[in-house]
């Protein structure tokens, strides 16, 4: 069973990087912006309460997302591994996790991080915002969500680097899609091997 987690800013890839990854090694995608996403749609209570706040680029409460990691890591599809896209995007977020999973007798195995500069960040987001529409994706809320992420979500890599247990493999993400995919799962069966 692996757990990980892909850490990066918004439009290092991570959902991208994400496909490869669980098809190579099995495991379940729990993208947290995307589950938001989908009860947004569906105009459930829960959507319809983080829907301006995905708007904006700010991240929702950390209780809230807690909560709704929480019961995804209780289905079945998750028991075999996970690879956490979007989650924990906070330290408080990542100490809940840490304990949710101990007292199941888990852990957080490995942190992969993306590096993409800034410039590459929003060019990215911009396209992407052409391409798929997502409200989210504006210059202005783009600006934000990458703030929030310096701000909030950075801190969560020094956070596991000082954690015993976890590795954190960091992978220059400044590629075409291909290289990164590549990089990436180099960086994975490293620490397999280290693992072994
Ligand atoms: P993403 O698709 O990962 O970029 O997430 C889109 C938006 O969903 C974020 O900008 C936040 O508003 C919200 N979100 C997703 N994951 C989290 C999280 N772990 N903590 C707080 N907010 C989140």
């Amino acid at each position: 069973m692996l757990i990980t987690i892909l850490h990066g800013p918004p439009g290092s890839g991570k959902g991208t990087q994400a496909q490869y990854l669980t098809k190579r090694y099995g495991l379940q995608h729990v993208s947290t912006g995307e589950m938001l996403r989908d009860e947004a749609a569906k105009g459930t209570p829960l959507g319809n309460e983080v829907a301006p706040i995905m708007a904006e680029g700010n991240l929702v409460p950390d209780d809230l997302i807690v909560r709704v990691i929480e019961s995804r890591l209780r289905d079945a599809d998750t028991q075999r591994g996970v690879l956490l896209d979007g989650f924990p995007r906070t330290v408080p977020q990542a100490r809940a996790l840490d304990e949710m999973l101990r007292r199941s007798g888990r852990h957080v195995d490995l942190v992969l991080c993306l590096d993409v500069p800034e410039d590459k960040l929003i060019q990215r987001l911009l396209i992407r915002a052409k391409a798929e529409g997502r409200e989210d994706d504006n210059l202005e809320t783009i600006e934000n969500r990458l703030e929030v992420y310096h701000r909030d979500t950075e801190p969560v890599l020094d956070y596991y680097r000082a954690k015993p247990g976890t590795a954190v493999e960091c992978v220059d993400g400044d590629a075409p899609i291909e290289e990164v995919a590549m990089r990436v799962r180099d960086a994975v069966d490293r620490h397999y091997r280290d693992a072994a």
